[in-house]
């Protein structure tokens, strides 16, 4: 039976598989199973568009040219996504960009991973981590709670110097769908804040490590169901359409494990 690496960083992706879907968790992490996927062509294009866009992206903060290849699918609409790009976050002499940035928290109760789409130092010690979206944004309150804000706000919070700002309230997240250029959602960070992600990402992590992983159950939620990309080996059936974003995260959020830049608080 299959049980968690002493050394397994987690990322936010994982801990949200777990919280879905404990059984999710267990194929994809602890028995690596990797279904053949059958997306539909549109789909696959349009996270073939969101990727090429971080990839554009990194290009763009690293000080390469993003240049969009002709004939590429969404050419245009990149084109115009890196223009805005350009508009809204171009790169300043006296900040130090870290695109496609990824830190390891090396801490005992809280061993998670993060990757930033980019991670901006200002001078002044305050700290920005961007996320480019390639759909429309959620409602704030509903990014301010999901996992990914969580884990990345913690995670930067906790890295200790150079990354780690003097105190949480100098960090912010930035969620940017280039689709809504002038509507970014800006979360900003407290003490409070870190204090409540600390407490539920620790919980989250301990039910995670006393689950054995026989005890990895499915979920009863068909709406969990039926977007999952497991659901031919758990109920012989295709899996429905997923939106972009989902799918394209799933794609970005791959792991090195063993790259990481890691931090002791
Ligand atoms: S199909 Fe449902 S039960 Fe099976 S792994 Fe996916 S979410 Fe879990």
């Amino acid at each position: 039976m299959p049980a968690l690496p002493a050394d397994l960083l987690l990322s936010q992706s994982a801990l949200a598989d777990f919280a879905e879907c404990p059984l999710r968790f267990r194929y994809r992490y602890l028995d690596g199973v990797r279904l053949p996927e059958a997306t539909a062509p549109e789909v696959r294009t349009r996270v073939e568009r969101g990727r090429a866009f971080h990839l554009l992206a990194h290009r763009h903060f690293a000080g390469l040219e993003p240049v969009v290849p002709p004939g590429v699918p969404h050419a245009a609409e990149l084109a115009e996504w890196v223009r805005a790009l350009h508009r809204f976050c171009s790169p300043r002499p006296d900040r130090t960009y870290l695109p496609e940035f990824e830190l390891g928290l090396r801490a005992p109760d809280l061993p998670l991973a993060a990757r930033y789409d980019l991670l901006v130092l200002e001078p002044d010690g305050r700290r920005t981590i961007y996320d480019w979206k390639t759909s429309p944004l959620p409602p704030s309150g509903r990014l301010a709670a999901s996992l990914q804000t969580r884990v990345y706000r913690l995670v930067l919070a906790l890295a200790g110097p150079p990354y780690a700002p003097a105190a949480p309230e100098d960090i912010r997240m930035v969620y940017w769908y280039p689709g809504d250029p002038d509507q970014p959602a800006v979360l900003s960070y407290s003490a409070e804040l870190l204090a409540e992600d600390a407490a539920v990402v620790g919980e989250l992590v301990r039910r995670l490590r006393d689950t054995p992983a026989a005890a990895m159950a499915a979920t009863d939620d068909d709406s969990v169901c039926r977007h999952c990309t497991y659901r031919p080996l758990c109920f012989g059936a295709a899996r429905e359409e997923v939106a972009e974003e989902e799918e394209a995260s799933e794609i970005l959020a791959t792991f090195s494990w063993d790259d990481l830049p890691e931090v002791n608080p």
